[in-house]
């Protein structure tokens, strides 16, 4: 049970040549379209991050070198007005005043500026209205600037009493004797409308998901489009860390927040400070996908009509041998008849229908032959007594009412004896001819054995019948055969139904009457009782 099971899952396994085929193609046309697709993705990849990292560079450069002219503007402005101030002693404080809100309203360069004497003190401020005048510097920056006595720009830094995140840069005041006066000093408040937002607009590189910020140098955030951000250390990012070094370039960065970044960045000489161009990754997978749906879109209908061909190709390439497959697997069921009209593709094809056509057709020969051969009889050519019981077997089945002829050699030995076996042989084929010759068309002469024969007649009643055997009778008895001369014949009849049901019966019947008539003198016909 188990090994039938096994063997009828094997054989329903089993694929045909055409699906194989099929399959096999598309297999490999599919391998090698993803190949394609995946040597076309990661090549756009490279050359679109590639692409990425240069561009962002490029901006990063440009604003950087912005930057730097913007910067030496502001530092020489310091110092023209600085220079202005060397007799600031003499100068009445609404001139001095006057001067400063001159000065910011003209460039736009600062939020506010402030003169800070050597002490510390806050000698004058533009806006007047910010109220430090007359207040002591208080953060380090300021401090360190002052005692510094040389131009300064200061890291961002949250101021004491107006908490605003600043930066400033701060220009020496010496009088014309070369005395220390103190320092002028312009404020840009980084979270506030100031030049760098000014010149920067938001922050954002068109729409292709990239954006830049500005770090000082010490890697503090000056400048970034989330000014929640502005004054933060991000000097572990590495293009940061190049800035701090005062390199410029581009690389892949991975950001605060965790996020990879393809990142150019460009040192400004004037102040030290950097600006970094960042692009998302996640935007080039997006450009990517895009490449690839329109890749898979352009290629989808040449890839199906493709796929139609082959399968057509290997439908009409493989029908040759699906029909040999066929022909082969009914061979000795049943007879067939092959197809004269197939076209072939393959030399293959070719072949081995041709072989199998004549194999086939010499299997069909020598079956012909066999079947002639064992329904036949050599010596006389009738057929023989298996021939006989096939025929009235066929005849009882379909109802065919019928009589039979036995007919048996008179003293048959004695011409065998007297002139040989052959001579004997020629005798009864004579015999067999005078017989033949004396039958109505559709009757038909077996050979029974020996010396003996059986004539079937279809449709006949035992009267006609007996005229039938009369006639032969009489025609044998007047037949001159070779070597014996003259030669007689005993016959019995039999007829179905009347006689018989079965084969047995009917041929029992049958030698029963021929008995009668050789009992009663041969040369005789006698009907069944
Ligand atoms: P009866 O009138 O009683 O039929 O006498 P018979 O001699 O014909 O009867 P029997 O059956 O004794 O003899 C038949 C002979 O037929 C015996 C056998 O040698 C001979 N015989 C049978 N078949 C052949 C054959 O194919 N060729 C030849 N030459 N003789 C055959
Ligand atoms: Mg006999
Ligand atoms: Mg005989």
């Amino acid at each position: 049970m188990y090994r039938l099971l096994k063997r009828a899952f094997r054989h329903s396994r089993k694929l045909s040549l055409t699906t194989l085929l099929t399959g096999m193609v598309t297999l490999v046309i599919l391998l090698t379209s993803s190949i394609l697709l995946l040597g076309s993705y990661e090549s756009k990849k490279e050359s679109l991050t590639e692409t990425t990292l240069r561009l962002n560079y490029v901006n990063a450069d440009r604003m950087s070198r912005t930057m730097d002219s913007l910067f030496v503007s502001m530092r020489s402005s310091l110092k023209y007005n600085a220079g202005r101030l060397a007799d600031i002693e003499a100068m009445a404080p609404e001139e001095v005043n006057e001067s400063l809100d001159l000065m910011r309203s003209s460039s736009n360069f600062f939020n506010s500026i402030t003169i800070v004497e050597s002490s510390g003190l806050v000698r004058n401020v533009s806006p007047a209205s910010l109220g430090t005048t007359g207040k002591h510097v208080t953060s380090s920056n300021s401090k360190e600037a002052l005692a510094l006595r040389k131009p300064y720009i200061s890291s961002p830094y949250l101021t004491a009493n107006t908490k605003r995140l600043i930066v400033f840069l701060s220009q020496p005041i010496l009088s014309s004797a070369g005395t220390y006066l103190g320092m002028l000093s312009g404020t840009i408040y980084l979270q506030e409308n100031n030049i760098l937002s000014k010149i920067f607009d938001n922050g954002q590189v068109a729409d292709t998901g990239a954006y830049y910020y500005i770090v000082d140098s010490a890697g503090h955030l000056v400048y970034h489009p989330d000014k929640q951000l502005i004054g933060k250390d991000v000097s572990s990012n590495k293009a940061v860390q190049q800035l701090i070094q005062k390199q410029s370039g581009n690389m892949p960065v991975r950001n605060t927040r965790g996020i990879d970044m393809l990142a150019g960045y460009s040192s400004v000489p004037a102040n030290g400070w950097g600006v970094v161009v960042v692009s998302p990754v996640s935007q080039i997978h997006h450009e990517l996908i895009g490449h690839i749906r329109i890749l898979v879109g352009y290629s989808s209908l040449p890839f199906a009509v493709l796929l139609l061909g082959v399968i057509l190709l290997v439908r009409k390439f493989t029908r040759p041998f699906v029909y040999l497959a066929d022909v082969v697997s009914r061979m000795g069921k049943e007879k067939i008849e092959m197809q004269d009209s197939q076209k072939y593709w393959s030399r293959e094809a070719y072949l081995l229908t041709d072989g199998v056509k004549l194999a086939l057709s010499n299997i069909q020969q020598q079956t012909d032959q066999l079947t002639h051969e064992a329904s036949t009889d050599v010596l006389t050519g009738l057929m023989n007594r298996r021939s006989l019981e096939h025929t009235i077997h066929q005849w009882m089945d379909s109802g065919v009412p019928f009589s039979v002829v036995m007919l048996d050699v008179d003293k048959f030995k004695l011409v065998n004896d007297t002139y040989g076996h052959n001579a004997g042989d020629e005798v009864l084929k004579h015999v067999v001819r005078v017989v033949v010759a004396s039958l109505r068309p559709e009757d038909v002469c077996y050979r029974y054995g020996g010396e003996e024969f059986v004539i079937l007649l279809a449709r006949t009643m035992p009267a006609e019948a007996l005229s039938v055997g009369e006639r032969i009778r009489r025609a044998v008895e007047h037949s001159h055969a070779p070597s014996a001369g003259t030669l007689t014949v005993s016959q019995g009849i039999a007829h179905y139904p009347t006689h018989a049901n079965d084969l047995e019966g009917l041929l029992e019947k049958a030698d029963q009457a021929l008995y009668l008539a050789k009992s009663s003198g041969r040369n005789k016909t006698v009907v069944a009782e």
